[in-house]
């Protein structure tokens, strides 16, 4: 399937569709290095995002005990549907998969949880690249209920969430995902891995979920947390206090006295602050909010 994949749309009246981001996996071992970083066992359970012609889909079913599939594209599921269980057909997708018609952007969360066995979400996908910023904001909202999620997507976009503060790449996402989750980098993909090629560099990043930041520092108020962080990066270029007074929260005096209580500088931007600044600043506003 991997060398062929462009035989096998021609054969199939498909071409590889733009919008959704159809860029197959052209070489086996590429596939399989990105299963062995899922460390699966024959007890798991694992989800993938757009299955696509299966270069994937495979080696997850040599490595897990079933594979849920999910794919967007109606042509695709047909192809599957067609080709699954034959002897006609080898290339068909083993008989541990199953296949789901759905829009991942639209998924039921708890729902993929029951066909995972009732177990904390094991996800792997060489993602669309025009979802990317979407899912990544879907895993951080349905953190509890996913182990981990091996992903492919954008060179790009993976910097951004190892990013450190005081970078032009630190982020909205770097922050928020940090609250949930510890992300690594775990391989570099080039364009030559792909049929039809695209034009930037990918990387695999693997993001394990568990509430790190609640142990390290205490609770706090996750929603709070989302609108200081949205709204100071939202003014990137205005201060601390101007950014987080445009939120509205409390009076520009009241959260000039935070900014101090939290023992930061209103002057200073939010790419410059860390995520445990962030939380200790949240704090602050939750207590001057019940006051
Ligand atoms: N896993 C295959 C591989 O590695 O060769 C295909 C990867 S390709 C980059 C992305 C796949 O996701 C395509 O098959 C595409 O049709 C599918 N897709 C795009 N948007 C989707 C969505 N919102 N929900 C589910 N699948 C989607």
């Amino acid at each position: 399937m991997y060398q062929q994949s462009k035989t096998l749309l021609k054969e199939q009246g498909l071409a590889a569709s733009k919008k959704l981001g159809q860029n197959f996996l052209v070489h086996r071992h590429t596939a399989e290095r990105i299963v062995d970083y899922a460390e699966l066992s024959k007890q798991d359970t694992v989800l993938e995002i757009g299955v696509g012609l299966g270069a994937l889909t495979r080696p997850l079913a040599e490595a897990a005990g079933q594979v849920i599939g999910l794919e967007a594209d109606s042509g695709i599921i047909r192809l599957h549907e067609e080709q699954q269980g034959g002897p006609e057909h080898p290339d068909g997708l083993p008989e541990n998969v199953q296949l789901l018609h759905q829009d991942v952007l639209k998924a039921d969360y708890p729902e993929l949880v029951q066909l995972s066995q009732g177990k904390k979400l094991k996800i792997i996908a060489n993602l669309p690249y025009s979802i990317s910023s979407p899912f990544l904001f879907q895993l951080i909202e349905h953190h509890e209920q996913i182990d981990f999620a091996v992903v492919m997507l954008q060179k790009e976009v993976a910097q951004r969430l190892l990013a450190q503060p005081g970078t032009k790449e630190y982020g909205v996402p770097t922050v928020l995902l940090r609250t949930v989750a510890t992300v690594k980098m775990l391989m570099s993909v080039g364009p030559e891995e792909f049929h039809p090629r695209p034009k930037i560099d990918s990387a695999v990043i693997r993001i394990s979920f568990s509430p790190l930041s609640e142990r390290a520092v205490g609770a706090f108020d996750h929603n709070l947390l989302k609108i200081v962080v949205n709204s100071t990066f939202g003014q990137r270029r205005k201060t601390l206090l101007n950014g987080l007074a445009s939120s509205g929260l409390l009076s520009k005096d009241v959260l000039r006295e935070c900014i101090l209580q939290a023992e930061l500088l209103p002057s200073v931007r939010a790419e410059q602050l860390a995520l445990e600044e962030f939380i200790r600043l949240t704090q602050v506003i939750t207590k001057h909010k019940s006051q």
